[in-house]
């Protein structure tokens, strides 16, 4: 990470109130903030939220500070529009501020449309609603005709001498209906107040008493604790880094189940304790039950969460509490790094090497890399945990910027599984058939010893190819370069590339065959109709992420899982992480090469990845785990290093490679995609763009070539490849060539810093 140009604190003037004009950063996709006009007596300062008129409509917006130059509006307008209201809410601290324009100029985004990442739950503007809650009246006795029945007197018992109540609580303490409270209220026994609502999130109970650590493991947790208590001097600045701890970054490296979790919620604590917040960043946060159990047993209480498949009114409390500083461990994805902390102390990003760290549309930035932009600039520690450290981080250690902690063992002694290579091009499956009789072999071994099996298989559906066996049509999605995959369960072809969808033609398009259809290669849908068929009695699932309805389907699933109601279940990547199946003895991967094709610039290092990953889940419990990669091409430098551990000897491979093509981390890369729904504008444009090319020593412009996917959504994709010296900033260069270009409304244009999707 380039953590070079991180901009210094509070080295911008305060907003120009000359006049009351003020600036306002609105979250649209512009990069600079409007010039309005602040009524007297408004009292507005940096980082307020405000409404203000924009064109016939009004928005919500924030006071904002930067430097004069980049604020001005072109064409400025003759009258400036007032602002409306100011919201009663503290406003957002000068280190998120800092933290989004940072995040803009990176990534190249205009500014407001990064404020928009902040700013995406606006009804949490508004105070939290008062609740009305009910209080005896002093004094009071029955009037005449008044029974008090057993249900009144236990509303008037339960009230006395303690705190009001809301309906809700009363009644349900009371075991009664609300009846019983009104009629009391009428007769004058109980009066109502408001009271402010309960907050929604209790503080977690650092004090409780964590797993017992292993030397090694508090060792780790140690140096941990004392990367958060590391005061600073007094930062003073506008209230977000009173007590910083100060910048650093750790590698949290160990193998699976080695206890990085438990290691790392000692840290949480620590920052807890300081009355400090947290955020703990995790991919597939749809899948985190297991997470949120442990988290539970050791703070007492559940953390507040943040993700896409939150309801609006979780999304607003979630958001106010982590303003108000209320909410103070935030467990999210990767847009939970945009939220308006109060007073952010430690960012954790577990599973750091994730390619789902990285955001592909809107905004494209890498959550892990912008969280230790994060951390620098508010002076407080980062944790980046892997089993599998990404090669950035890795470089990173080696360099000397980050520290590093390892855990080499499982806990409580448990062996690594051991892995198996499984020769595809030998060992064959039956026609028709994707298992090889060595893993049908351990698959029946594992069910007649009453444990439990993985089968993992990186495709969702029932096969990623239909096609015609009469004449050899192939069935695609008309907006994509994409074959569609068909979904038995949900009889439907799909394109995992837009929401096309299909149901199956009676007869094929082309030559009018019949029943001609043959399915091409397996999906998990058709692996498990191959396991029911060898064990018909076996209990089986799913877990794709089409197969589960959200969050709390998944839940359910692992807890079925974990009380061994399940014997096999059956998998696409959302299977491989994190859980925790003690049970669970063998692991089978049933096309271990799948993701080395495509030549992309990870695919080595993410299969590698991947693989010892779904690998770890073997063997967790008291009995040994086994592991069976099945390949067709065993020699291969993956292959060979997950069956001999050898990660060492991976990396220093994959390390020459990077270092010899320039690639990163040791160069930069930076990817240029044109679009549009002409093939010939895509291209004529290109070649504009290939001539305006900038002639820089040091950095090479690759292409125009066809993206690999050339037609997507219905848009033809040309891309460019820049390529930079590690030492190098791209951005100035990338803004000159493209700002020089006027490109017509039709073609549109995308910058991804640090691409990790090469589709
Ligand atoms: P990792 O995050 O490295 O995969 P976890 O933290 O998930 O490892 O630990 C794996 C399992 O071992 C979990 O069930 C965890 O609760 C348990 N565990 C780890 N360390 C200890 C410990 N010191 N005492 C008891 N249980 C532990
Ligand atoms: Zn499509």
């Amino acid at each position: 990470m380039p953590l070079a140009h991180a901009s210094s604190e509070d080295t911008h003037p305060a907003p120009d109130r000359d006049g009351g004009r003020i600036s306002v950063l609105l979250p649209v996709p512009v990069g600079a903030a409007f010039d309005y006009h602040a009524v007297p007596g408004l009292d507005l300062a940096p980082g307020d939220y405000v409404r203000v008129p924009l064109g016939g409509r009004e928005v919500i917006g924030m006071v904002w500070d930067a430097p004069k130059a980049e604020c001005v509006v072109a064409a400025k307008p003759i009258r400036l529009r007032d602002v409306i209201e100011r919201f009663d809410l503290r406003p957002l601290g000068a280190i998120h501020r800092r933290f989004i324009e940072w995040v803009a100029s990176y990534t190249m985004t205009p500014l407001g449309a990064v404020l928009r990442m902040t700013l995406n739950s606006p009804q949490a503007l508004a105070p939290p609603k008062s609740v009305t809650a009910f209080a005896p009246v002093a004094g009071w006795l029955p009037p005449q005709g008044f029974r008090m029945t057993p249900a009144r007197t236990r509303v008037l018992g339960m009230l006395a001498g303690g705190p009001p109540l809301a309906m809700a609580e009363l009644t349900r303490e009371a075991t009664t209906g609300a009846g019983v409270v009104h009629g009391l209220k009428n007769a004058g026994a109980l009066m109502t107040i408001d009271m402010a609502p309960p907050a929604p999130f209790a503080a977690p109970d650092w004090r409780r008493k964590g797993v017992r650590l292993s030397p090694r493991q508090a060792k780790a947790a140690r140096a941990l604790c004392q990367r958060v208590a590391e005061p600073v001097a007094d930062q003073g600045g506008d209230g977000d880094g009173e007590h910083a701890a100060g910048f650093s970054v750790t590698l949290l490296e160990g193998v699976t189940g080695s206890g990085k979790t438990e290691v790392y919620l000692e840290a949480v604590a620590a920052a807890v304790a300081q009355g400090r917040q947290v955020l703990v960043l995790l991919p597939e946060i749809a899948l985190t039950a297991q997470w949120l159990e442990r988290f539970r047993a050791r703070f007492g209480v559940a953390p507040a969460q943040w993700h896409s498949d939150l309801g609006s009114r979780q999304r607003r409390l979630s958001w106010r509490a982590v303003a108000d500083g209320k909410a103070q461990v935030v467990v999210g994805a990767r847009s939970a790094l945009y939220l308006p902390f109060r007073d952010l102390g430690l960012i954790i990003i577990d599973e750091e090497h994730d390619g789902s760290f990285k955001q592909e549309d809107g905004v494209l930035y890498n959550a892990r890399d912008m969280a230790v932009v994060r951390a620098r600039l508010g002076e407080i520690p980062a944790i980046l945990v892997s089993a599998t450290p990404s090669l950035e981080s890795v470089t990173n250690v080696r360099d000397g910027r980050y520290r590093h902690l390892h855990l080499p063992d499982r806990h409580g002694g448990a062996e690594l599984p051991a892995i198996h290579l499984v020769d595809m091009r030998t060992d064959l499956p039956p026609a028709g058939c994707w298992l090889s009789p060595t893993l049908r072999g351990a698959l029946e071994h594992t069910l007649g010893a009453r444990q439990q099996a993985m089968l993992f298989l990186n495709r969702r559906g029932y096969a990623p190819l239909t096609l015609c066996r009469g004449c050899g049509h192939r069935l695609k999605c008309p907006n994509c370069t994409a074959w569609l995959v068909e979904h038995r369960f949900q009889d439907r072809l799909a394109c995992h590339h837009c929401d096309y969808t299909l149901s199956l033609p009676e007869s094929c398009p082309h030559c009018s065959a019949t029943e001609a259809w043959a399915a091409c290669g397996p999906g998990v849908e058709r692996l498990a109709e191959e396991v029911t068929a060898l064990f018909p009695e076996i209990r089986l699932e799913i877990m794709a992420s089409d197969t589960l309805a959200g969050p709390d389907a998944a839940a359910r699933l692992v807890g079925r899982v974990e009380r061994h109601e399940i014997d096999v279940l059956i998998g696409t990547q959302i299977m491989a992480k994190g859980h925790h199946f003690p049970l669970l003895t063998l692991v089978g991967v049933v096309d271990a090469d799948l993701g080395l094709a495509g030549g992309d610039l990870r695919a080595t290092e993410r299969t590698y990845q991947l693989l010892a990953q779904v690998a770890g889940r073997a063997g967790r419990g008291r009995e040994p785990g086994e592991v069976f990669l099945q390949t067709y091409d065993p020699g291969h430098q993956v292959m060979q290093a997950l069956a001999s551990g050898d990660r060492e000897a991976f990396l220093g491979a994959e390390v020459k490679a990077r270092q010899d093509a320039g690639m990163p981390p040791f160069g930069r890369l930076a990817a240029v995609i044109l679009s549009s729904a002409h093939e010939d504008e895509v291209d004529r444009w290109a070649r504009a763009l290939a001539r305006a090319a900038p002639r820089v020593s040091g950095l090479a412009v690759l292409g125009p070539a066809p993206a690999p996917l050339s037609f997507l959504r219905g848009r033809h994709r040309r891309r460019f490849l820049v390529k930079g010296g590690r030492q190098m900033r791209l951005q100035p260069t990338l803004k000159s060539w493209l700002g020089a270009i006027k490109l017509p409304r039709s073609v549109r244009l995308q910058v991804d810093i640090d691409p990790y999707s090469f589709l």
